[in-house]
């Protein structure tokens, strides 16, 4: 008779996938559970903004909510807007002296090699 453990049994009902680049700079260090989420969230692209609520349906000002300079997305967030370079330039600047990419998926891969566990 095969003895079976709950890890197997767990194993079937939950399979794990294929590892993501930016697991560790999501979930791993020490910033608090809320934090990673949100930092999850914005990876996945979870995070509700005014494109998605006008595909939804919903009425509003579409245009970035920090410099109305374009429609709001995640793109336009972490990465296109003016107002993410100056925040950038305010508060990491002096750690990792770069100029920020505009495209999200550039910066989502410098943040993996460069903020994974912070
Ligand atoms: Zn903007």
């Amino acid at each position: 008779m095969q003895r079976y453990k709950i890890q197997m049994v767990w194993d079937v009902f939950r399979p794990k996938d294929v590892p993501v680049p930016w697991y560790s700079l999501v979930w791993k260090g020490l910033s608090p559970p809320r934090d990673k989420f949100i930092v999850w969230m914005i990876v996945k692209n979870y995070i509700v903004t005014c494109d998605k609520v006008a595909r939804w349906g919903g009425r509003g000002p579409l245009s970035c909510v920090f410099c109305s300079c374009a429609l709001e997305t995640r793109a336009h967030l972490f990465g296109e807007c003016v107002v993410y370079k100056e925040l950038y330039a305010g508060l990491l600047a002096k750690e990792f002296p770069r100029t920020p990419s505009d495209d999200w998926d550039v910066e989502l891969q410098w943040a993996v090699s460069h903020l994974r566990g912070k």
